[in-house]
């Protein structure tokens, strides 16, 4: 009998036991954007760790499942809640088993052929063990039925849009890498006949340490019957296959940065029958040369000469929907703001309210380039002297 380590879950997270299911949650999204497939093509190590960290979030991230693996050491789908909490109470309390154990010590035990089986421990004690170990654990000797449909999972990718589509709408395209459902197995993951269980060797059971003990379990790769179908050679057992798809999508007029848009059914497929996963889509929304896009409103830098803006003026500026109307109003100062309403974009929400245009007025002082200029200017200076700089002055 093959014995299966016990794994730090919290470890392979890189989270303390403390930790919150938001806490969990945060750091298995992280490593999985590290040591997705996806990510990390033909990348065996990446593919090994993934597997890990989806192991240990499948039984973090399960309120049930990591009392259990908490209480026990260990999660399998065959441990009774109850019993073990019963199991940990009894831990808790000095260490008394729940049940006699009649002088055994099970810290040396061994199961199966392992070469540290010792006379008088192991087999001879095996019939015990059974006992508290079927007393803990309901339904461990019984074959459990092949595995059910499993929903596959979600995606989640950003998707670059150019700006003038976040705007008004319209359709786009993202390459995504997605698990199909392998066309060879349909999803069945074996094909042929029957062959021995590779984990635990053809005898349907694997030990598994639970604190000091060591827990005789049915194993979870042939679910006890020690037989297991060949592998399919397609998906090498996995029962689908990573494809590169292109996913058309639609953008609704006025997409923010930063937006999610859920397209369902277009995540990873699912096994034996279960629905495929969502995808979710980060929007990013390209950038403008002139344009600059905060929220609904829209944001822009409009020169004017020293007479439009001392005197006052009206000058065509560009919005979205092409040229308008702005009024300076008379001694407008470089850096002010002129806000030209329901000039910006439409809110995705609500279509019938728009944001507005932000102008920032930049003054632009002409270089004079003939006498006559700087005589005239010259002449402006001497009707108009006050001195800007005086108020610096005054606050020393
Ligand atoms: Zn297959
Ligand atoms: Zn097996």
């Amino acid at each position: 009998m093959a014995t299966t380590q016990n794994k730090d879950y919290y470890a392979t997270l890189g989270v303390k036991k403390t930790a919150t299911s938001d806490d969990i949650r945060k750091a298995f999204r992280k490593l999985a954007r590290r040591y997705h497939p996806d990510v990390n093509p033909g990348d065996k190590k990446s593919e090994e760790k993934f597997k890990e960290i989806s192991e240990a979030n499948d039984v973090l991230s399960d309120e049930k499942k990591r009392k259990v693996y908490d209480q026990v050491g260990f999660y399998s789908d065959q441990i009774d809640p109850a019993q073990a909490e019963a199991y940990a109470r009894q831990q808790a309390a000095g260490g008394q088993p729940p049940v006699d154990f009649g002088g055994f010590d099970f810290s040396g035990f061994q199961g199966g052929a392992g070469p540290t089986q010792q006379a008088g421990a192991g087999s001879q004690s095996w019939g015990s063990f059974k006992d508290i170990f079927s007393g803990i654990f309901s339904g461990a000797q019984q074959p459990q039925h092949p595995r059910g449909p499993q929903p596959g999972t979600d995606l989640e990718y950003q998707a670059t849009v150019d700006f003038w589509t976040a705007i008004r709408g319209g359709q786009a395209r993202i390459q995504v890498n997605r698990q199909e459902t392998c066309p060879t197995c349909h999803g069945q993951a074996s094909t042929g006949g029957p062959m021995q269980c590779p984990e635990c060797n053809g005898s349907g059971h694997v030990t598994q340490m639970g604190g000091r003990m060591k827990f005789n379990i049915s194993c979870p790769r042939c679910n006890g019957t020690g037989r297991t179908s060949s592998e399919c050679a397609t998906c090498l057992g996995e029962g689908v296959v990573a494809r590169a798809e292109a996913v058309d999508f639609r953008i609704k007029a006025g997409t923010r940065d930063g937006q999610r848009i859920r397209l369902q059914g277009k995540g990873n497929a699912g096994l034996n029958g279960g629905p495929a996963g969502d995808l979710f889509l980060i929007v990013r929304t390209g950038t403008h040369s002139v344009f600059t896009r905060v929220g609904d409103d829209i944001q822009l830098t409009v020169p004017v000469t020293i007479a439009e803006a001392s005197l006052g003026a009206k000058v065509d500026v560009p919005t979205i929907d092409g040229r308008a109307q702005l009024k300076i109003p008379p001694a407008t100062q470089s850096g002010q703001k002129l806000r030209m309403r329901e000039r910006g974009v439409e809110n995705a929400q609500r279509p019938e309210q728009r944001g507005d245009q932000i102008v920032t007025i930049e003054v632009v002082v002409p270089h004079l380039q003939d006498e006559r200029s700087r005589e005239i200017m010259r002449e402006l200076a001497k009707l108009n002297n006050q001195d800007p700089r005086v108020s610096l002055f005054d606050k020393l």
